[in-house]
């Protein structure tokens, strides 16, 4: 994306080396949700991609995806829908596993939050290796639901987490 609005979200977006674990560098939204300029053109940016392309739900990844997700789908007039870590939705669920680093974990979207044929954006803040929001796909797609698109704030590019969509396109601000 070139636009002037995109130097001061970058700006906005610290840096902490080794968090939260030695050798990561980890992206921190919290400093640019403390500048309102900034974070309102994070969400302008976002709704001036989707506000024309019929999106009906969006679904937020936990837990960052829940800041990015409700002022998108309310300027759009689109429904929100939680992607939650397991044993957090109390109604039935559909669970995806996926794998982390070490280990595997778990996403779960509560059944009957989104119908077949609907449009679909999923939002999280950052894609790096893409298993998080392959996972959010997987769940939409298992309820026949059109994933439309991914967009994330922050891509790291060097991980390859795009190619990990399975051909859905991805759009970030900040790569
Ligand atoms: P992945 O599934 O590998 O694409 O990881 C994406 C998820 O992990 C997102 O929900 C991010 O918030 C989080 N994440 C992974 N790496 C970082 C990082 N370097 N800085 C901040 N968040 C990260």
């Amino acid at each position: 994306v070139k636009d002037d609005r995109i130097s001061r979200i970058t700006s906005a977006i610290r840096v902490i080396p080794d968090f939260p674990k030695p050798g990561i560098l980890f992206q921190d939204i919290t400093t640019l949700l403390l500048d309102p300029v900034a974070f309102k053109d994070t969400i302008d940016l976002f709704v001036e991609r989707y506000k024309d392309k019929e999106i009906s739900v969006v679904a937020g990844v936990e837990a960052r995806g829940f800041i990015f997700g409700p002022p998108i789908a309310l300027a759009i007039g689109a429904k929100f829908v939680p992607m939650r870590k397991p044993n957090k939705l109390p109604g039935a669920v559909i669970s995806e596993e996926y794998s982390l680093e070490y280990g595997t974990d778990k996403m779960e979207m509560h059944v009957g939050a989104v119908q077949e044929g609907e449009r679909a954006l999923v939002i999280d803040d950052l894609i790096a290796t893409g298993g998080t929001l392959r996972a959010a796909i997987s769940l939409l797609e298992r309820v026949k639901a059109n994933v439309v698109e991914c967009a994330c704030v922050i891509e790291l590019p060097e991980l390859k987490g795009r190619e990990r969509l399975g051909g859905k396109p991805l759009f970030v601000l900040v790569s």
